[in-house]
């Protein structure tokens, strides 16, 4: 792009595109449901997404009438009790699950060690825990973790101990843990044939599904899975601190078992028995009692989703990462930006990643002028692209004012260099 001589037309241009296409886009009524604050471009769903508008009174109601009125009541009268598996099936369709496969609970990193377990327990006589050396840290901390917890049990690492995780799969590993989409480039992993390789050698597999549930469609039974985690205060919208999910799939709920055996995991909590017998069911993966103001806000969130159709959904977010990597490149290559992300469309999830040397600095300067990704280092800029509210006119926009940022050469300024304690 020869951006000195006709920047302005090229981005009169590219606007005029991105308005034709937000207004054949049939997903455009759907941000109306968020609570966006005016003039901010939100790309960041993919860390903490936004408050649909009808959780305030959703959290009010749950506030007023069932706690501070009904008070111990409400664990019968309004259901409190059984929200971890009623969302649990709500939340089902959107990654290929059966009724009673799925429960809401905990933290990610918490079910990632239940999961885990869980496998290893499947699995006694195998050693080998085979996982990411460069996915999300807590993923492999935790790994490290319950491996530390079982003698003999080893971690064997993808990056470190052989470049793909295939190599990695063979007749020692119990269980490998992988992310369905990389947190940073975004790339995605086939479900399909990494759960194949697994199942051939024998292994089970763990997906992370945090940044694909609500992102894209996802078929774990489909694709024959074992075991899933996933968060539900990324792509869909339950709040800061939501709690997360397990899945595990019916074929192994008999015979599965993990080590936090809580009263709510318990066969029959309320009997007080003197001992442990697990819940024959998806609720064995609970342990105590759970945040259920979180819980209620998740409920709303769910429901917009119940209204989407997640094929438009992940061709909408396939258009939308496909123009701002278009318009990224063109405007800013030249600048020094390059694509960390999959080029292919299809290998990409609805992330666009692209590498700078002074990233940090670049991400403060956009976040300033109401542009909102996030940093990852040493050098990532990561903007998600969450379809339900992102149009592609701020798409553009975000393009564009990265291209002043980077042109200007404003990311420079002193106020941009300090580090924040979350970046
Ligand atoms: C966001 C995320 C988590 C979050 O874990 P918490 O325990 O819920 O804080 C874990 N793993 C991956 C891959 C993530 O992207």
């Amino acid at each position: 792009m020869h951006t000195n001589s006709a920047p302005s037309a090229f981005w009169a241009k590219a606007r005029a595109r991105a308005a034709a296409l937000d207004a054949a886009d049939p997903l455009a009524a759907m941000r109306g449901l968020f609570h966006l604050p005016e003039g901010l471009i939100y790309l960041d769903g993919n860390s903490l997404g936004p408050a649909p508008k009808a959780v305030i009174a959703e959290v009010e109601a749950a506030t007023r009438d069932e706690w501070a009125e009904g008070l111990i009541r409400s664990w019968n009268t309004a259901g409190w009790f059984d929200l971890p598996v009623i969302y649990g099936d709500r939340l089902a369709p959107l990654i290929g699950a059966d009724p009673g496969e799925v429960v809401v609970c905990d933290t990610v990193s918490v079910n990632i060690a239940k999961a885990l377990h869980a496998a290893l327990n499947l699995r006694p006589d195998r050693p080998v825990i085979v996982t990411e050396g460069a996915g999300f840290h807590t993923d492999r901390y935790i790994a490290e973790g319950v491996a530390a917890t079982r003698p003999g049990v080893r971690l064997v690492l993808e990056g470190r101990d052989a470049p793909g995780i295939e190599e990695l799969i063979g007749a020692e590993t119990a269980v490998v843990l992988v992310n369905h989409v990389d947190d940073r480039t975004g790339a995605i992993r086939d479900m399909g044939a990494l759960t194949a390789a697994a199942h051939a050698a024998g292994a089970l597999v763990i997906w992370d599904l945090c940044h694909s549930v609500g992102a894209m469609p996802v078929e774990l039974n489909a694709a024959g899975a074992d075991l899933a985690v996933g968060c539900t205060y990324k792509y869909l919208n339950g709040g800061p601190g939501a709690p997360a999910f397990v899945f595990c799939a019916g074929r192994h709920l008999a015979d599965i078992s993990q080590p936090l055996s809580g009263w709510w995991g318990h066969a029959a909590p309320f009997a007080f028995e003197p001992g442990y017998r697990a819940d024959p069911g998806i609720r064995k993966f609970l342990c105590g009692t759970q945040p259920i103001l979180s819980l209620r806000a998740l409920s709303p969130a769910l429901d917009i989703f119940e209204r989407v159709d997640m094929g438009q959904l992940r061709a909408k977010s396939m258009a939308l990462t496909a123009l701002f990597i278009e318009l990224a490149e063109t405007a800013c290559g030249p600048l020094g930006i390059t694509l960390a992300s999959p080029r292919e469309a299809g290998r990409r999830g609805s992330q666009v990643a692209l590498g700078f040397g002074h990233a940090y600095p670049v991400m403060q300067a956009l976040i300033a002028a109401d542009v909102i990704g996030d940093f990852r280092a040493p050098d990532i800029l990561r903007f998600g692209f969450a379809p339900l509210y992102i149009g592609f006119g701020e798409t553009c926009r975000a393009a564009e004012t990265l291209h002043r940022i980077l042109a200007t050469g404003r990311w420079r300024e002193e106020r941009f260099q300090a580090r924040h304690a979350v970046t």
